[in-house]
């Protein structure tokens, strides 16, 4: 899979992107990610991206051209995805339906926002992390790529894992225990300890079920 970011901040993502599974991932070529530099696409000789909006009003906006040109020099024309805090709330599902795309791009706005003609032009699939306001797209593009990338086969080592975590069908993972066997007068539910991997499951889909209840009615509703 391939994933290129237009961004103001690419040593923010390179940062992020370097470290522990999805930097493992990146380097056994599970999938090869791209960040680049929204300014390298201006003509201005101060590389300047941003300008006061129309109309007034505080804050500086992203100019259309930049963010154009910084898409269309990718090629094969990928995906594209805007992150936006007016875009739809982003859910396992949708993870799963673009980890079978094989090249997005994801679009960050910063400062007020981006000139809304090059929305749109580009007509990107625009995508929210939730009902917050963030200073920039840098930080909800790093979310969706970490979310997409272990869904790759390959980046994490046990593909089994991700098909019990919360979300991936529906409900919240069950609880977990590690040692030791007893912490605070607290022990660990005996039926782990039994080794009976058919009793371990019921009780698993049981516990999952009803954390799900208490935690987060909503999603039993579908
Ligand atoms: N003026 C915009 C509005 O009210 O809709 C918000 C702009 S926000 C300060 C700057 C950038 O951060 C946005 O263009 C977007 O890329 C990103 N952003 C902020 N909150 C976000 C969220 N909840 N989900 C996805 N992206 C977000």
């Amino acid at each position: 899979m391939k994933i290129d970011i237009l961004t103001l901040f690419p040593k923010m993502c390179e940062e992020v992107l370097n470290t522990s599974i999805i930097g493992r991932a990146r380097e056994a070529g599970l999938v090869e990610i791209s960040c680049h530099n929204i300014r390298d696409f201006t003509d201005n000789k101060h590389r300047q991206v941003d300008d006061a909006p129309y109309g007034g009003g505080t804050g500086m906006i992203i100019q259309a051209e930049p963010v154009y040109m910084s898409y269309m020099h990718l090629e094969g024309k990928p995906h594209l995805i805007y992150m936006t805090p007016q875009g739809k709330p982003l859910t396992q599902d949708k993870i799963k339906e673009l980890s079978k795309i094989e090249n997005i791009a994801i679009l960050c706005g910063h400062y007020e926002g981006i000139d809304e003609r090059v929305i749109e032009e580009l007509e990107p699939e625009e995508i929210s992390i939730g009902d917050y306001v963030l200073t920039g797209g840098e930080l909800p593009a790093l979310v969706l790529i970490d979310a997409i990338c272990r869904m790759i086969p390959g980046v994490l080592r046990n593909e089994e894992a991700y098909q019990n975590e919360s979300h991936y069908d529906g409900l919240l993972e069950y609880p977990q225990y590690t040692r030791p066997l007893e912490w605070h007068g607290r022990k660990v539910p005996e039926v782990l300890l039994s080794g009976h991997h058919e009793n371990i499951a019921k009780w698993q889909k049981k516990e999952a079920i009803k954390r799900t209840k208490l935690k987060r009615p909503d999603l039993l509703k579908d």
